[in-house]
């Protein structure tokens, strides 16, 4: 993260959301917002004070009161609105998210939608949130569960996906009952708080949603303070692993989705060009800037001859603005991301890896300045190489060589991750045992990045991920709710009494 730099003048500034009014932050710290490929200031984001996030919170608290007791389907029907807000304003949201973040318009419009399909999971909500009945327990009890809302709830969010994953967030939480305050990346907070305004357009009541920007100190103040029930965080395994700890010390409940080291097994009998196209478009999209980027490809046996064609089917992709039509891989999204990545490419070579592709400086003509690296192709990587230890997030393939499925298998599960993984056969049997034995959440068979649906939860597991519960889907439910359980017995007038009944059963 850059540094807090004093307030400047000229670019428009982000606002803070607070009882439904986009306010000014009173802050003194303020960053840039810039555009990736050309460095152009698109506006200034604050740092919010202690103040304005206590005011975010306090808002958020009082509108809990009534909006808990909401109608189920005033609720919905909000969330029905907001996906066709969303949907009329799509370009809008991916021009804007092309502009701060950098990735090509159409994986912007895929991040948009990603997102839309949990607002319209939302607006089903009067269906994922039934409680459980069972009849005569006991002679004339009955006991039901009832899944009721928790109180304020926050959401903490990187840089990646500025659309998917806020809309991963407040939906649910709102949809569920409770209220939100939300932060976002301060990297590129201005499609969501678009997103924000097209939610209050929706009519999401005053203080039910609730936006604060910043950095650490916002996001400690947001572990720490006394109001909140639950966080959601997704974002990098040292700051999630900082949230969990610091907000279950606090008495919160937490769910942290954070990094990844994705492999994807080749074997020699899946179809060659269908691979070939998975993997790069897995390992290349958004400029390997995807927590389900697939970074390594273990090739099996006669899979290693690929290589080749793999590096010449990488060669052909177009690295520039995200902007421009045709583009593959646009730039990363900071100039510090560009010296990490083009830093870690170096340990590589260092560390005895073979560069079968050098993606560094790329000449992107009217985009002298932007944070481009082209893809990078590593073979004969191995664990105590940097480039294999930690989590490149950039355009970088690694590859390795394995023997037979066995090996793969035992290879991936080594490592401490778990956040997504795929294998690419044409073998049922190969598929079957890749799905019983590898020990990942996500699991791809010839899909490279196996994000599921809202149907189902997202299920990064191990050192991807703290916490029990999905973000989103049937899981987050339970998340977002606490269940109460009731057990009831009605007399009527002609009830005989059964005098004192001094034990723990129900008779
Ligand atoms: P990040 O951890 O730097 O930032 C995430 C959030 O934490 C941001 O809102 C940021 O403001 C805040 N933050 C940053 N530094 C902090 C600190 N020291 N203390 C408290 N809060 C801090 O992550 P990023 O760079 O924005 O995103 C990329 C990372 O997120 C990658 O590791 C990627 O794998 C991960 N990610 C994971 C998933 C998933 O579902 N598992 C999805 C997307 C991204």
């Amino acid at each position: 993260m850059n540094a807090p730099t004093p307030a400047k003048v000229l670019a428009p500034t982000v606002k803070l959301l607070i009882n439904g009014q986009l306010v000014e932050s009173q802050s003194t710290q303020w960053r840039d917002v810039v555009n990736p490929a050309t460095q152009q200031v698109l506006a200034r984001v604050p740092f919010a004070t202690p103040d304005e996030v206590n005011a975010a919170v306090a808002n958020a608290r009082e509108a809990f009161k009534t909006w808990r007791k909401t109608p189920i389907g005033q609720r919905a029907r909000i969330f029905l609105k907001l996906q066709q807000l969303i949907r009329d304003n799509m370009k809008e949201l991916a021009a804007l998210l092309t502009a701060e973040q950098g990735k090509t318009l159409p994986d912007a419009e895929g991040d948009v939608f990603r997102g839309l399909e949990v607002v319209e999971h939302a607006a089903n909500i009067g269906s994922l949130q039934l409680g459980e009945l069972a009849n005569n327990v006991a002679n004339g009890v009955d006991t039901y569960s009832v899944l009721q809302p928790l109180g304020v709830c926050a959401g903490i969010t990187p840089f990646n996906f500025p659309a998917m994953i806020p809309l991963w967030m407040f939906p649910m939480a709102i949809a569920t009952g409770n209220t939100f305050v939300l932060k976002p990346s301060e990297q590129d907070p201005m499609v969501t708080m678009r997103l924000c305004e097209l939610a209050l357009e929706a009519g999401i009541p005053p203080g039910v949603l609730n936006v604060v920007h910043g950095g650490e100190d916002v996001v400690n103040a947001i572990c720490d303070h006394p109001d909140i029930k639950a966080i959601s965080f997704v974002g990098s395994t040292k700051v999630g692993t900082h949230v969990y700890n610091r907000a279950s010390l606090a008495g919160k409940r937490v769910q942290c989705m954070m990094g990844a080291k994705n492999h994807a097994i080749v074997m020699p009998d899946a179809h060659k060009e269908q691979t070939l196209n998975a993997l790069l478009g897995a390992a290349f999209g958004a400029a390997g800037q995807r927590c389900m980027a697939l970074s390594v490809a273990v090739l099996v046996g006669e899979a290693q001859q690929w290589i080749p064609e793999l590096v010449a089917k990488a060669r052909t992709l177009k690295v520039n603005a995200g902007t421009e039509p045709g583009t593959d891989v646009g730039p990363l999204v900071s100039c510090a991301a560009l010296s990490r990545v083009e830093g870690l490419i170096e340990r590589g070579l260092a560390d005895g890896a073979t560069l079968e592709l050098d993606g560094r400086k790329p000449q992107v003509p009217g985009y002298d300045s932007g944070n481009f690296v082209g893809p990078t192709v590593f073979s004969g990587v191995k664990p105590g190489m940097s480039i294999y230890d930690q989590e490149i997030f950039g355009p970088v393939l690694c590859l390795v060589a394995a023997d037979h499925l066995d090996q793969a298998i035992d290879f991936i599960n080594a490592n401490p991750n778990g956040n997504g993984t795929a294998i690419f056969t044409q073998s049922g049997a190969a598929a079957r045992k890749f799905q019983e034995d590898i020990d990942v959440g996500q699991v791809g068979i010839n899909v490279p990045i196996p994000v599921p649906v809202p149907l189902f939860s997202f299920t990064g597991s191990r050192a991807s991920k703290l916490g029990d519960l999905g973000p989103y889907g049937k899981q987050v439910v339970l998340f977002y709710t606490q269940t109460k359980t009731v057990t009831a017995r009605w007399f009527d007038d002609s009830t005989t009494s059964q005098g004192v009944n001094t034990t723990i059963s129900l008779r």
